[in-house]
């Protein structure tokens, strides 16, 4: 997707302060520190992407925001809690609203939940999966925290939900949105709109090096693939998709993502059949074409590895 120019950014008003994004990558593991390297330094911008629809980055996941003419907005996602305030002050003046009123949390992680506690507060709806709800309701452990995520008090938590499909009108769009199964978590949605032809893809597009695979909360390598099947299917030629990170891609690289994901589930499977542990799997390196376009696979096949378990035994 080439078609995006720099044209469009806008500075962020108020930058997340240094402190307060070494505070908060500081102690991650090295996925969540590798990934935090990559993104973009300093404060968030907005890019506009035409008719009051724009996309903040640089403030964790990528957030995209969507004005109406009554002064409301609407984001997919909502970046991480060091830089909520300046990626709302942004994502507002960007596609000229005064308050958000609606959030979609696209999965429970830190990176697209960090603006929850202050738009909960505002009386905002927060609308997910009711898996993602149900996460952040309790503490939830995974290798890649350093420590456990908190429940969040009930005021930050989605507070509409749904299980499979689901329609809002909003900004002169019908948002049409659905769950992706079980994939990078297993509460992991989609957000489409028709008119602007932009699919927010959530965690289970990255553009931008090997993403997380929460095998933790539900996620695993041959959902992945099925949830790149039902994006394929809202998508058409000249859908913009925006990832959870990296830049915009197009639908040529969703076949091409969802072709890479298959070949490395395929072969995790059968190197799982013959009864490997994790250390063999990584060292078969069942990724390495990848490696070149992707860098080190190791953390990521072992995190697809070990997403087999909940699916797959070996051969007795
Ligand atoms: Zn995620």
């Amino acid at each position: 997707m080439t078609q995006l120019t720099r044209r469009g950014f806008i500075e962020a008003a108020a930058a997340t302060s240094a402190g307060a994004a070494a505070l908060w990558t500081g102690g991650f593991s090295s996925a969540w520190a590798a990934a935090a390297r990559t993104a973009p330094r300093g404060k968030p911008v907005a890019e506009s992407l035409g008719n009051r629809l724009a996309l903040i980055t640089g403030g964790g996941g990528n957030v995209l925001a969507l004005g109406s003419d009554d002064g409301g907005a609407l984001l997919v996602d909502g970046g991480n809690a060091a830089a909520s305030a300046a990626v709302l002050k942004l994502a507002l003046g960007a596609v000229d609203a005064k308050q958000v009123r609606t959030l979609f949390n696209t999965h429970w992680h830190p990176d697209q939940t960090g603006s929850n506690a202050a738009l909960g507060k505002q009386g905002a709806q927060i609308i997910a999966q009711e898996n993602t709800r149900l996460w952040l309701t309790r503490k939830i452990n995974a290798d890649w925290l350093p420590q456990p995520h908190p429940a969040f008090p009930k005021q930050a938590q989605p507070n509409k939900t749904f299980y499979t499909t689901d329609k809002l009108d909003f900004g002169g769009e019908q948002l049409a949105f659905g769950h992706l199964g079980q994939a990078h978590t297993d509460g992991d949605i989609h957000v489409y709109l028709p008119k602007a032809n932009v699919l927010a893809a959530g965690g289970v597009v990255s553009s931008q090096g090997w993403p997380l695979l929460d095998w933790q909360t539900g996620g695993w390598i041959g959902g992945l693939v099925g949830a790149y099947d039902r994006l394929m299917k809202v998508a058409n030629d000249s859908t913009r998709v925006i990832p959870a990170n990296g830049p915009v891609i197009g639908v040529a690289e969703l076949k091409e993502y969802r072709e890479m994901y298959f070949a490395i589930f395929d072969r995790c499977v059968a190197l799982l059949i013959k009864g490997m542990s994790p250390d063999e799997a990584v060292a078969e390196k069942p990724a390495k074409e990848f490696e070149e376009k992707w860098g080190e696979s190791g953390e990521f096949v072992r995190a697809a590895f070990k997403s087999l378990w909940g699916h797959y035994a070996p051969d007795a």
